[in-house]
C-alpha cells in the first residue's frame, strides 16, 4: 500500500529566484507566466497554479525545486499579508540573505 505524505523541508531560494520573485512581486505579475495578475496563489494565476499542483501531484515537478527558483511562492503561515513598509522591506532582506 502506498500513501501520500508530505514532509516540511526548508529551501534556500537562489539568486534568480529572489530576483524573479522581487520583480513579479513589484510589477503585479504571475510568477509562472509572467502576465500581469492581480488575483494570485502563492504567486501564480489560477491556471499556472493549477497546472503547478497538478505537475507536483503526479511526481513529474519538485515542489522544492520549484520554490528554490521563484516559479511558486512557499506557503504561507496565514494571517494577513504584511502592508507596513517596515516590515515588507525587513522581509525582503532576509529572503535576500537566505538567498
Ligand atoms: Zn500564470
Amino acid at each position: 500500500m502506498q500513501v501520500l505524505i508530505r514532509q516540511l523541508k526548508v529551501v534556500t531560494v537562489n539568486n534568480s529566484g529572489v530576483n524573479r520573485i522581487r520583480k513579479a512581486a513589484k510589477e503585479g505579475l504571475c510568477l509562472g507566466c509572467m502576465n500581469l495578475n492581480d488575483q494570485l496563489i502563492r504567486g501564480l494565476c489560477s491556471p499556472c497554479y493549477q497546472a503547478t499542483r497538478r505537475l507536483i501531484n503526479s511526481g513529474e515537478l519538485d515542489e522544492g525545486s520549484l520554490v528554490r527558483d521563484g516559479r511558486i511562492l512557499a506557503k504561507s503561515k496565514g494571517g494577513r499579508p504584511a502592508t507596513n513598509p517596515v516590515t515588507v522591506e525587513s522581509k525582503v532582506a532576509k529572503q535576500a540573505e537566505a538567498g
